[in-house]
């Protein structure tokens, strides 16, 4: 594996067609979380207002300073360590290292505001990113995401348009966040919580799950069930009779 996720985009069709869909206008603040040698960032910065780009990689970092032009702000940093919440921007366009697709995906949604990101994953992650109820792709991601925005995958990207090649394809997707959240959940940080304790004992009922991490039992239907069986609304009214047992206990 390469250090930093460094698998370059080489096909300058799927660049311009991550940015076509992206639907930049000169309004436009972009994030880009690493721009690698530029190949986004330059299509980018001829159609926004203003480009954030966020490179942990010194050489390609000072490299970029020189070839782009005065509406990119080239960070030199580590995404995972910044405070994203800092920054102001309106959408996110970036082919994501592949080793912080999951954190950096949370980060985003958490973290920081914005209409629209189109992003290139592994096609694996971009199923787990779409994924329903009843799936092995089906994880705590799919339900936060859900919870937050609306997600598709857009199109493929065959894994010979990278350098050097990875060994899987790439997938474009489309996250546009809700105006509010899908559901209602008592305690959002408790639900990110639960859900973290119940996707990590998948394979064990809700019932066995809920007894041993919060020493409570509920006399519900879906205790007998596992929490993959449980689409994001249900685990969403399952967390809430959990925290209010737990908080109405204190
Ligand atoms: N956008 C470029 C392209 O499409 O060719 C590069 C994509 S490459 C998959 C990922 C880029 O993210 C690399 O340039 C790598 O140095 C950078 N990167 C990896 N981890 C990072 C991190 N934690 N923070 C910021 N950039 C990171």
């Amino acid at each position: 594996m390469r250090k930093w996720g460094q698998h370059f985009l080489v096909d300058s069709r799927i660049a311009q067609k991550e940015v076509a869909y992206a639907d930049i206008s000169h309004n436009d603040i972009v994030l880009e979380i690493g721009p690698g040698k530029g190949i986004l960032t330059k299509l980018l910065a001829e159609r926004a207002k203003k480009v954030i780009a966020i490179e942990i990689d010194r050489k390609l970092a000072e490299y970029l300073r020189t070839i782009l032009p005065a509406n990119v702000e080239i960070i030199n940093a580590d995404v995972m360590k910044l405070d994203l919440s800092e920054y102001q921007f309106n959408k996110v366009v970036s082919n994501l290292p592949f080793e912080i697709s999951s954190p950096v995906t949370f980060k985003l949604l958490e973290e920081t505001s914005f209409s629209k990101a189109v992003l290139i994953y592994q096609k694996e992650f971009a199923r787990r990113l779409v994924a329903k109820p009843n799936s092995k792709d089906y994880s705590r991601i799919s339900v936060v995401i859900d919870y937050k925005a609306k997600v598709r995958i857009l199109d493929t990207v065959p894994r010979n348009a990278f350098r050097p090649v990875p060994k899987v394809d790439g997938a474009i997707v489309e996250i546009i966040p809700r105006d509010k959240p899908a559901f209602h959940v008592d305690d959002e940080n408790f639900f990110y919580e639960f859900l973290k304790k119940c996707f990590s004992h998948r394979r064990k009922t809700i019932g066995t799950i809920i007894r041993k991490e919060y020493g409570i039992h509920l006399d519900e239907e879906f205790y007998r069930k596992r929490i993959e069986q449980l689409y994001p609304r249900e685990i969403g009214e399952l967390c809430n009779l959990v925290f209010e047992r737990i908080t109405s206990n204190r």
